[in-house]
């Protein structure tokens, strides 16, 4: 989308504001299943974690994704978007066996991360629902420490260590396992890695001869900046899919290969503008201020992101050095000793990558309100949630009256 949509949409909606571009998203997807259009049967599941507006959801429904939840309310607002039970896959981690089994009610599919777990499901349920086991096969896909999931210290997954002890709890309560999965976490550049994690996989997907499909979870890695290395996706399309399709003929079956991209599908759709309430010239910097924090924008703060910020007010301006900063009482840097073109007060300030973990995110820390999320589709700019008010950081709030107590 151009510069010009971004300026009229946030003075026609107010700043701050998230912007998501509905084409870029359609782009990716496509991007994603032309990679792999050599599998016969391939599944995309979007992580609604990434961004879960309802219209976002609806909109990956009208491309073709399923989708990927990790608590029951994600899945209520697939449902609500309107997918089918058939289109979810729940893929939660540490929730209780009462939130598994209300989603087993609202029919999606489950996926299981833990023996403990999988060995109560088995005893209720034998083969009366197909379940899927995430395993850690324990290769780090990289990335940054808090993202990357399969190392060997991680919570997440049934180690491939623990395999006997699967193996057994499937044979003793007759489970019925429909699929494999893993998810090794954020930032895949080198797709050799990648492939030497889908091998582990193959391996455990030979003891289970039910299987309908194998996940390979997601982690691809978009680009922040021009020089960043992104997942070459159409290199690991090639090679994963010769290697797919020759575990399938070898199983005996055309399994679905699925994928559940979050960050891959929304990042670079999403622009996140705030306006610029203050120019301040320091000893060391100059800082502009916007009426933002990371109570909406966590990820410079959260994870050490970098993300591109464009002055759209001003975008052929002298460039100068910048800090960009927010308006709440504690540190909160988006940028330091940026390079960003000529700020004056009241500019608008967009954000890059904005699209996936931000919104998702935000919190009324400093109470304030969480802003407004517009999608651009058709050429056309669409209010898919209002930006809060007064009376909802209030409205869940009890006043105790400490005259009657
Ligand atoms: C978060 C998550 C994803 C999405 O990860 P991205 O890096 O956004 O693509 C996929 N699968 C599971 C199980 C997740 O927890």
């Amino acid at each position: 989308m151009k510069n010009a949509d971004l300026v009229s949409i946030a003075k026609q909606n107010g700043a701050p504001i998230y912007v998501y571009d509905a084409d870029k998203i359609a782009f990716q997807y496509n991007r994603l299943t032309s990679a792999f259009k050599g599998v016969k049967n391939l599944k995309i599941n979007y992580a609604v974690k990434a961004l879960s507006n309802l219209s976002i959801l609806s909109f990956m429904k009208k491309i073709g994704a399923s989708i990927d939840t990790v608590s029951i309310q994600e899945v209520q607002l697939g449902l609500k978007a309107g997918f089918d039970p058939s289109q979810i896959i729940f893929t939660p981690n540490g929730v209780s066996l009462e939130e598994i089994e209300k989603v087993i009610e609202l029919g999606a599919q489950i996926n299981i991360d833990n023996l403990s777990v999988l060995e109560q499901i088995g005893t209720k349920y034998g083969n009366k629902i197909p379940i899927c086991v995430r395993i850690n096969p324990h290769i780090m896909a990289g990335g940054n420490a808090n993202i990357s999931v399969g190392h060997i210290d991680s919570k997440f997954g049934i180690s491939i260590h623990q395999l006997p002890h699967l193996l057994r709890i499937v044979k003793n309560t007759n489970l019925n396992i429909n699929g494999v999965h893993m998810h090794t976490g954020s930032d895949i550049l080198d797709i050799d890695i990648f492939l030497q994690a889908a091998e582990v996989l193959f391996d455990i997907a030979k003891n289970f001869d039910s299987l309908e499909f194998i996940d390979f979870g997601s982690g691809f890695k978009v680009p922040y900046t021009e020089t960043d290395i992104e997942t070459d996706i159409e290199e690991l399309g090639q090679k994963l899919t010769t290697r797919f399709n020759e575990f399938c003929k070898k199983y005996g079956k055309d399994l679905t290969l699925a994928f559940e991209p979050g960050k891959y599908l929304v990042s670079e759709a999403g622009y996140f503008v705030t306006k610029v309430n203050v120019i301040k010239q320091t000893t060391s910097t100059i800082f502009a201020q916007v009426d933002s924090g990371f109570n909406h924008f966590i990820r410079p703060m959260f994870y050490n992101s970098y993300h591109k910020i464009k002055n759209i007010s001003n975008p052929n301006g002298k460039e100068r050095f910048y800090s960009v900063v927010g308006y709440i009482c504690e540190t909160d840097t988006f940028a330091s000793n940026r390079k960003i073109s000529e700020i004056t007060e009241g500019d608008l300030l967009a954000f890059s990558n904005a699209g996936g973990y931000c919104q998702t995110m935000a919190s009324n820390y400093n109470s304030r309100y969480r802003p407004t999320e517009v999608l651009f589709y058709n050429n056309k700019a669409h209010v898919i949630r209002q930006r809060e008010t007064f009376e909802d950081i209030v409205k869940n709030q009890v006043l105790l009256d400490f005259n009657n107590l």
